[in-house]
């Protein structure tokens, strides 16, 4: 059922090491534009819940429709972006866009999904992030309980002005705390131990491992059973394959993210699978009556 989701592939330019000085360059300058030039796109994949599959939520994840090189990862421009500043006013703009996209859809399909946003570590130490999120959500009419920030352990917390405090006001906001990337960064226990988190997100570099090396597959498990105990949530990233989804499943991971359920969409290829998943559920509840 879950493949249903669609399997389409948006090719997807993400750079190389061997990128050049000068290559940089140009993109920097290029990307000083993006967001004017309207060539900034979000697209979104779903979360499933592990057990019935079904959608229960989607991450916002940002791409730059170059006018020559066609769609350019974030895993490439990002970095440019927080080297440029410029990943402030971009940040602020995918939020505004996905919260606005997420409303919309809650209004056409009341389904109460929940929206993944990433924040990166130059945004979190804005001593404005508080108004900046308040005011994408009063404008875009979103709940916050259905927002989730998503931040990754790459800053340490000792080192960040503003951290704790920045996340602890979105808490308070009724915004959700996602520990993105989990089990990579440095300080994974500190953040756990020291942020309001909700949600751990298993990172991939895990998943991917799973049938092919134990000592990851232990860690996986052992990040599940203290998510658990400390009362959080997990989702597991980079879920490619049944075996993959079985594992999770038999030790009960809350939600899957990855390929085998669906890519990253454009927001109206989006729209048509939670359109379709409708048709779908109101042709079964009317064969039912
Ligand atoms: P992330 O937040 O960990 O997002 C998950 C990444 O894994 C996405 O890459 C997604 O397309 C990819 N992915 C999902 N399922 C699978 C799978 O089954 N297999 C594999 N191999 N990959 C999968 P993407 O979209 O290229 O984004 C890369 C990173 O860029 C994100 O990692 C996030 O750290 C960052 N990013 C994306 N959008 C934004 C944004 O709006 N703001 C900020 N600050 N960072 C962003
Ligand atoms: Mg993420
Ligand atoms: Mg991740
Ligand atoms: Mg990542």
């Amino acid at each position: 059922a879950a493949k249903s989701l669609g399997r389409n592939n948006y090719q997807i330019f993400e750079g190389s090491a061997e990128q050049s000085q000068q290559q940089n360059l140009a993109l920097k300058s290029g990307l000083r534009h993006a967001e004017h030039k309207g060539e900034l796109r979000v697209f979104y994949q779903p979360q499933v819940d592990a057990v019935t599959e079904d959608i229960v939520g989607m991450e916002a994840l940002v791409r730059w429709e170059h006018p020559e090189l066609g769609f350019i990862g974030p895993g490439f421009f990002i970095p440019l972006a927080e080297e440029t500043g410029l990943i402030v006013s971009i940040g602020e703009w995918v939020l505004r866009a996905a919260c606005r996209h997420a409303q919309e859809w809650e209004r056409r399909f009341g389904l109460g999904l929940r929206l993944g946003v990433n924040l990166s570590a130059v945004q979190l130490m804005q001593p404005n992030l508080l108004e900046m999120v308040s005011a994408a959500l009063d404008e875009s009419g979103l709940e916050a309980n259905l927002l989730e920030m998503e931040i990754t352990e790459s800053i340490s917390i000792k080192a960040a002005p503003n951290l704790v405090e920045n996340l602890q006001g979105l808490h308070r906001l009724g915004v959700r705390i996602a520990i993105d990337d989990f089990g990579t960064g440095a300080a994974s226990l500190d953040y756990l131990r020291k942020l309001p988190a909700d949600r751990i997100k298993i990172d991939q570099s895990f998943v991917k491992n799973i049938g092919v090396d134990p000592d990851d597959e232990a860690i996986v498990r052992a990040t599940i059973e203290m998510a658990h105990r400390l009362k959080r949530g997990v989702v597991a990233e980079g879920v490619e394959t049944e075996q993959h989804m079985e594992f999770l499943r038999a030790n009960h991971c809350d939600e899957l993210q990855g390929f085998l359920f669906c890519r990253p969409l454009p927001q109206p290829v989006f729209e048509k699978l939670l359109l379709e998943r409708q048709r779908l559920l109101a042709g079964i509840s009317g064969t039912a009556a």
